[in-house]
């Protein structure tokens, strides 16, 4: 790697470029404002900066190469600019040509020290996530909080655990601080995020729940959102927190199931069977009543033949699931998944994600139908906007301040699921 200059911190201007997850976004938001501490100026324009901060993604060989493509674009243009890459690809791909400093993702809270020292990390050992560095928000409504980084369960199609390493959970003290600190900064909902958020305390003596806990005794009228979870980790002490506070933890859980037949959760590495999950949502639905429920599909995985697929279609519509993200199968070099044979063609897969993308706006449709004339509770996160803590938009007829809690009659649906509310108080 070479080093170009050193930089002055009050005049070097920074732009920051983010692919991939939730996770990574709240990440970019903390370097943004790492930099401006450490007296760097933010660019809003990529041909003004002396520096990029790209923060990579590897999730699939597309985001590989949509990075790269990136990098190759930026060093045409932009031959003067340092091109710093930090994020997930560092730890999969050793040599990243074009990039000028690379800083593994555990590395990411020196990143400032690489860029003032014009030189890469190649120290690949796990540290603790830096309270600061855990740091993120965005919006003035809402405001994310990563709680932990890592994974340990080596699903067969996802790169993250080798990218990402094992479960670092965050100190309880640190995040109890920061949604404090988001309190005071005026926001009324906090999304706990994280890439495998449901392990948080497996490896410090603080379990999810207690952490919940300890953050819904805090005062204040604000509301919680969990993030994706996965099915095994929502047990009866998470569901009882969600029934001892509907108002202060939103009633809506993303519970990816990938596929609904074991045959394909087996080859997937995922740790439960179709039965086990039903069990878990019938639970859920028998303690908290209509929550929305959301969840992830993978389409064409190798070896999904019509009859799973079909399977699957009939599983999310006998389960009443209120959206599904849908994803085509993409091949990850370096996972077991990329091995396999019995590759599904891609018309194919595409043809199966286009179908159940028409499926998931059915059962949006179908969920959002329920509410029609009842009350609801939205959170005003524009003129004329909010959503529910049941993850529902709703178009507001008329004025609400914007950051408020309001009680609204739901007087329409409108196709694509999203709620029509009159406002009946403030
Ligand atoms: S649970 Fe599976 S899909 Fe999620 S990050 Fe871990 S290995 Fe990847």
């Amino acid at each position: 790697m070479n080093t170009k200059v050193q930089y002055d911190k009050m005049t070097a201007r920074i732009f920051f470029y983010t692919f991939g997850c939730k996770v990574n976004q709240v990440e970019i938001e903390n370097l943004k404002k790492e930099a401006l501490n450490a007296g760097y100026t933010i660019s809003e324009d990529l041909s003004n900066a002396d520096i990029v901060v790209i923060n990579s993604c590897t999730v699939t060989d597309k985001a590989d190469k949509k990075y790269h493509s990136l990098i190759r674009k930026i060093k045409r243009n932009y031959p003067d600019i340092t091109i710093v890459t930090t994020g997930c690809l560092p730890s999969i791909e050793k040599n990243i040509e074009n990039s000028d400093i690379i800083v593994p993702n555990e590395q990411k809270e020196n990143l400032f020290h690489y860029i003032s020292h014009g030189n890469s990390s190649k120290h690949t050992d796990n540290t603790l996530i830096n309270d600061e560095n855990a740091v993120n928000s965005s919006g003035k409504t809402r405001a994310f909080i990563k709680i932990q980084d890592g994974c340990n369960s080596y699903c067969s199609y996802c790169i993250i655990p080798f990218a990402r390493g094992n479960l670092k959970s965050r100190d309880l003290h640190s995040i109890k601080a920061e949604f404090e600190d988001k309190l005071r900064e005026g926001y009324k909902e906090i999304v706990l995020v994280g890439i495998h958020i449901g392990n948080y305390g497996k490896d410090t003596n603080v379990s999810f729940s207690d952490m919940i806990q300890e953050l819904v005794n805090l005062p204040g009228d604000f509301r919680i959102r969990l993030s994706s979870i996965e099915v095994s980790e929502v047990d009866d002490k998470l569901i009882e927190l969600f029934e001892n506070y509907p108002r202060k933890i939103c009633r809506h859980f993303h519970i990816p199931i990938q596929s609904a037949t074991d045959k394909i959760l087996s080859l997937m590495n995922r740790n439960y069977s179709v039965s086990e999950f039903n069990q878990t949502i019938k639970k859920i639905r028998n303690k908290l009543g209509d929550v929305n429920i959301g969840t992830d599909v993978i389409v064409g995985f190798p070896s999904e033949t019509k009859e799973d697929f079909d399977n699957t279609v009939n599983y999310l519509y006998h389960m009443n699931f209120g959206y599904i993200h849908v994803f085509p199968y993409s091949e990850r070099k370096g996972t077991k998944a990329a091995e396999m044979k019995d590759v599904v063609p891609l018309k194919t897969r595409k043809e199966r994600a286009k179908f159940l993308r028409d499926v998931s706006e059915d059962l949006k449709f179908s969920h959002s139908k329920k509410y029609f004339g009842q009350k609801v509770r939205v959170l005003v996160e524009s003129d004329g906007k909010g959503l529910t803590d049941s993850y529902l938009a709703v178009n507001l007829l008329n004025h609400a301040e914007k950051n408020t809690f309001v009680n609204a009659q739901i007087i329409g649906i409108n196709v694509d699921g999203t709620l029509m509310g009159k406002v009946i108080d403030e």
